[in-house]
């Protein structure tokens, strides 16, 4: 099947033909979590967009390369600006921390010491990577090889900065803080259209007499800032201090994925400027080449109720709300989460309602019962097919036109609607389909708790010897742990019940 593959480029704001540098490699970088509190459900929606295009392109045969950071220094609260400011998010998350202590809102043990950044840092890495692998993103089971922390490669981080300083892209003010020389880099505004003449107006950039203290151009950003009083510091050439937040990912991605150029980075939208505008042109820089990303591919925001999530509103939801009832009063099943998150175009806002996750629910529940019949009908014997199965076909088609995934979506509910294939053709396509979907792993993992099977034969050994009592107990016990009980010709089954 000849597949084009054509992605929505932000740097050229077009839609672009996608063919990789080194095919069938490609090299995938995404901007990961600030770990300074619990990752929000609009994060994850960024974040699973960037599985869903990683796992499509895997399934069209790609051997995709995928690093993902975790920002644990250098993420200022004042971010939209070009040249950071404000505090460091740590520093944010340790005062927040020690009031809730104060209060009593947060129990004693979840951070033992707020004092310690690299406590804070690994308690909600910790929370986050569980969070990530309950919703089936595949990169956070690859960590820590594919999820580096930006406080272990401050060495190169430092060598960027060197090269930059070395290549006449950086400078030092007399306070001895390094800044990166926006004139330097004739391309910089190409990503986001904020271009230097626009920031000298004072656009995205600052122009007051203290925040531009040594700064040669309003948009010069920070790449090294000497700071004895900062809640993280290493010793440098440049003084004890910390990195801006832009370098660290311009260095993980091309010293990570081994490339200058890589194939594609992705983000949520708000990063298109300064950030990842900040990361071209330090690559770049230090490397000297015409490309950094080729494709830049941004997913528009989560929105609740129509609304920017709001905290004083409350209606800034985590993961872990979702989860446990929180939002809807009765607890969501991961998988239904992770389809809410999927379903909608990237480039579209996404609207989270309570009445979208019920839908959400019916849909998984169609696809897994679907699934699992098959599954079961052909004792998960799955014919042989390739993508030219029809409905697999239109499947990816819709998905190389820049991951169409609600077409893709239409294409598999009206061919489970038709239920012409035989089982085990059923099964098979079912499971190349959830090579991307990643909904049928979810239910794997959530069984894991339970060895459901040694359940099952006890329950059938418990009603051969007329022991009703223990047949009781172990059908609660399944009926516990969030499954359906069916009593087959073939004895007892345990279904996974989804919403
Ligand atoms: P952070 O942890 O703040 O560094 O953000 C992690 C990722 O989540 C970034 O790619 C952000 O662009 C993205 N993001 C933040 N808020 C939202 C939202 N409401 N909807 C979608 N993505 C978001
Ligand atoms: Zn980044």
């Amino acid at each position: 099947m000849a597949l084009n593959i054509r992605f929505h480029n932000t740097l050229t704001n077009q839609t672009d033909t996608f063919t990789p540098n080194d095919a069938p490699l490609v090299r995938m970088y995404s901007c990961g979590p600030t770990v300074y509190d619990y990752a929000h459900i609009g994060n994850f929606r960024t974040f699973i967009f960037a599985d869903v295009l990683r796992r499509f392109l895997e399934l069209v045969g790609y051997d995709v390369k995928h690093v993902m950071n975790i920002t644990d220094v250098g993420h200022m609260t004042e971010d939209d600006l070009a040249d950071g400011g404000g505090e460091d998010k740590m520093e944010l998350a340790a005062r927040r921390i020690k009031e809730d202590k104060k209060s009593g809102r947060v129990p004693e043990g979840v951070v033992q010491n707020p004092d310690d950044p690299y406590q804070i840092a690994n308690y909600y890495t910790q929370a986050f990577l569980a969070d990530a692998k309950t919703l089936g993103m595949k990169v956070a089971f690859e960590y820590p090889q594919s999820m580096p922390h930006a406080t272990n490669c401050i060495d190169i981080m430092q060598d960027m900065i060197t090269r930059l300083l070395e290549n006449g892209h950086a400078y030092q003010t007399d306070d001895g803080v390094v800044y990166f020389s926006v004139e330097s880099f004739p391309d910089y505004g190409k990503l986001s259209g904020n271009t230097l003449d626009k920031l000298r107006g004072g656009a995205g950039g600052r122009i007051d007499e203290q925040t531009m203290a040594g700064k040669r151009h309003p948009g010069d950003f920070l790449l090294w800032k000497p700071d004895e009083k900062h809640i993280m510091k290493w010793d440098s050439p440049w003084g004890r201090g910390y990195p801006g937040w832009h370098i660290e990912c311009s260095c993980m991605a091309q010293s990570l994925l081994g490339s200058d150029v890589i194939d594609i980075h992705t983000g949520g939208e708000d990063l298109t400027f300064p950030h990842h505008e900040c990361e071209i042109a330090q690559s770049r820089g230090a490397s000297g080449k015409d490309s950094f990303a080729k494709f830049w591919m941004h997913a528009r925001f989560l929105l609740v109720d129509g609304q920017k999530m709001s905290k004083s509103k409350g209606s800034f939801y985590t993961a872990r709300d979702v989860f446990d009832g929180k939002v809807t009063g009765r607890s969501v099943h991961p998988a239904v989460l992770r389809f809410e998150l999927m379903r909608s175009h990237y480039r579209s806002n996404l609207n989270f309602t309570a009445s979208s996750l019920s839908d959400a629910g019916s849909a998984v529940k169609r696809f897994t019962d679907f699934a699992l019949k098959a599954k079961s009908e052909c004792n998960d014997q799955p014919a042989e097919i390739d993508l030219n199965h029809t409905m697999l076909a239109a499947f990816t088609q819709a998905l190389a036109d820049d991951l169409n995934i609600s077409g893709a979506l239409g294409e598999l509910f009206a061919w489970i609607n038709d239920g012409k294939d035989d089982a085990p053709i059923a099964w098979a396509a079912c499971l190349q389909v959830d090579r991307v979907l990643g909904l049928l792993d979810l239910e794997d993992q959530s069984t894991s708790e339970v060895d459901i099977d040694a359940l099952c034969k006890a329950l059938d050994d418990a009603r051969a010897t007329k022991d009703y009592a223990s047949a009781d107990e172990l059908r609660k016990q399944m009926v516990d742990a969030g499954y359906d009980v069916l009593t087959t010709k073939e004895g007892t089954k345990a279904v996974k019940k989804l919403a």
